[in-house]
């Protein structure tokens, strides 16, 4: 079965990406393309828009209007545009792909409770590698947490406005529950001025923003005499691109609940 899919946020950097990963998989079809409300590209194509030529699908800017036209929607827009496109989709039983980064708490409380009318998911970075990075640290964790200082360091363009990424975020989600920690409880989030010595529970943030970076995450377990460093490097969007359509197709074999890309790549 083909996936009809609706992309949201299509003018954005991840939009645009989006829609050409929808047009180049042999599973998937674009079929709705959403905008901000008002915006001047409403009608035109949304091939056209992404460079990969006419699609026949013309961009709308409200989801609502399309709602009958796809199974799957994927959202990379910003926390108050996916509660929204989220509610719309629970209202028709509509999947949902969210890529999106920055939820508040209350924020992702408010979108999870979905899950229990539609299938979610949700995943702070679709590529095939970051995913495989969560598992490898898993097992570093395990070896080495007891006896390192774990660090965080992740690079993003100048356009990036949350901060730490999502993805560093999830890193150290990943390490504080392997080491039994909580990460809200031993993260530090950079550094300034005179402070104690590094307490060894604690798992450090630091963020580089600037140029055109897709996104580069290292973790570093710095022991004595010796570190580990797992490091991921995007070099084009779409290796989210490809890894949310996929996605898409997947969270069609399903009723309802929340699933991220370790259950999309069978990595649990
Ligand atoms: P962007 O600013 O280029 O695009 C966001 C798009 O969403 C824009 O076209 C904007 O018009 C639209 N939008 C925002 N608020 C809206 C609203 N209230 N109503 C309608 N439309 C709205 O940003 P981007 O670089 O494409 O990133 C988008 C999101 O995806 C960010 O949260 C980013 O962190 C996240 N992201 C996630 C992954 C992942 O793998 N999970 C990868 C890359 C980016």
């Amino acid at each position: 079965m083909t996936t009809r899919i609706a992309v949201t946020g299509a003018a954005g950097r991840m939009g645009k990406i989006l829609i050409e990963a929808a047009v180049k998989s042999a599973g998937a079809q674009l079929t709705a393309a959403v905008v901000r409300p008002g915006s001047s590209l409403v009608g035109a194509d949304a091939g056209e828009l992404a460079g990969v030529g006419k699609q026949g699908v013309a961009i709308v800017d409200n989801l609502a209007e399309v709602v009958s036209e796809f199974d799957a929607l994927i959202d990379f827009t910003s926390p108050r545009a996916t509660l929204e496109n989220a509610k719309l989709c629970a209202e028709h039983g509509k999947a949902m792909v969210i890529g999106t980064t920055g939820f508040s708490d209350e924020e992702k409380e408010a979108l999870l409770a979905y899950q229990t009318q539609i299938p979610l998911c949700l995943a702070a970075n679709y590529s095939t590698g970051v995913n495989l990075c969560f598992k490898l640290l898993e097992t570093a964790a395990r070896v080495m947490a007891s006896e390192s200082d774990i660090e965080i360091v992740e690079a993003h363009h100048r356009h990036k406005v949350d901060s730490p990424s999502g993805t560093a975020l999830r890193m150290g989600e990943v390490i504080a529950d392997t080491a039994g920690r909580n990460l809200k409880d031993v993260a530090v989030y950079g550094r300034e001025g005179i402070s104690e010595p590094r307490d060894r529970d604690t798992i450090g943030f630091a963020t580089v923003r600037g140029g055109d970076v897709v996104g580069e995450h290292t973790v570093m377990f710095l022991a004595e005499g010796e570190r580990v460093e797992i490091t991921h490097k995007a070099s084009s969007r779409l290796a989210f691109g490809n890894g949310a359509v996929r996605a898409a197709s997947w969270l069609l074999t399903k009723e309802s609940g929340l699933f991220d890309m370790q259950d999309v790549l069978s990595l649990r």
